[in-house]
């Protein structure tokens, strides 16, 4: 059976106060299709002020430590994100794999003390473009998998986002064609690291999702919705990649 599609935005280290009417312009276009759950990660400066803005509406965080407290200056723990109001939180974002050195074991810990401290956890991952060069895209992903997914993940607790890092930003996307054999390829990898329950997280496709391009991309088989950067700030932007997904 297909799984409800969902479409999370990722604001990075943008938004602030005055972009709240577009946080609510994006709740309320969300709220008339119930068919796909949309989502926002927000900094998390935001994320209480959004949660007051557009209570119900699904907010999450950009990253958590997987410890509940102490002396880890300048991170977030899953509990302050909770009380924050958040739902979810993406771990293991290219970006943060880059610039803050995450391992995938570290990562690991970030998704595990998320699902259980009762936030969803988005698990990134994705190959650079010398690794897709190099025919190493399906294995390196995989590994990253490996390493990065919890074995108590299920898929109402946690879910994938593809992300090539080369097409982060960029414009620049995968062929449908090559999506379809990632997925296939994460959707096996899943099912040999959690049994049946592989079967059940969702799949979500990131890196250059925009409107003119959302169609195609979250209608290729096992892509069961999208983490959408840039295209995600602006309501009138994003609102059409969450009806991309009904479509
Ligand atoms: C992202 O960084 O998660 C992302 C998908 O960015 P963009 O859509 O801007 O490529």
């Amino acid at each position: 059976m297909a799984l409800k599609k969902l479409v999370a935005g990722n604001w990075k280290m943008n938004g602030r106060r005055a972009d709240l009417p577009e946080i609510e312009a994006i709740s309320a276009a969300a709220a008339t299709h119930p068919g796909v759950d949309v989502a926002l990660g927000l900094p998390a400066t935001l994320i209480g002020p959004a949660a007051s803005a557009v209570p119900g509406f699904a907010i999450g965080g950009q990253d958590c430590h997987w410890q509940a407290a102490g002396a880890h200056t300048g991170c977030v723990s899953v509990d302050m994100l909770k009380e924050a109001g958040a739902s979810f939180v993406i771990v293991g974002h290219s970006e943060r794999r880059t610039d803050n050195h995450e391992t995938s074991a570290e990562i690991c810990q970030k998704a595990q003390a998320a699902m259980a401290g009762g936030l969803m956890a988005i698990i990134c991952v994705g190959e650079t473009e010398a690794q897709r060069d190099a025919g190493a895209a399906i294995s390196v992903v995989t590994e990253q998998l490996r390493a990065s997914v919890p074995a108590q993940a299920t898929g109402a607790i946690a879910a994938i986002a593809y992300e090539p890092v080369w097409a982060i930003g960029t414009g620049r996307t995968p062929s449908a064609a090559d999506v379809a054999e990632m997925h296939a390829a994460i959707r096996a990898e899943l099912t040999a690291i959690l049994g049946a329950e592989g079967a059940n997280l969702r799949l979500l496709y990131g890196g250059s999702v925009k409107a003119s391009n959302a169609a195609e991309l979250l209608h290729v088989p096992n892509v069961d919705g999208a983490l959408v950067g840039g295209a995600s700030l602006k309501a009138a932007d994003f609102v059409p990649i969450i009806e991309a997904a009904l479509a």
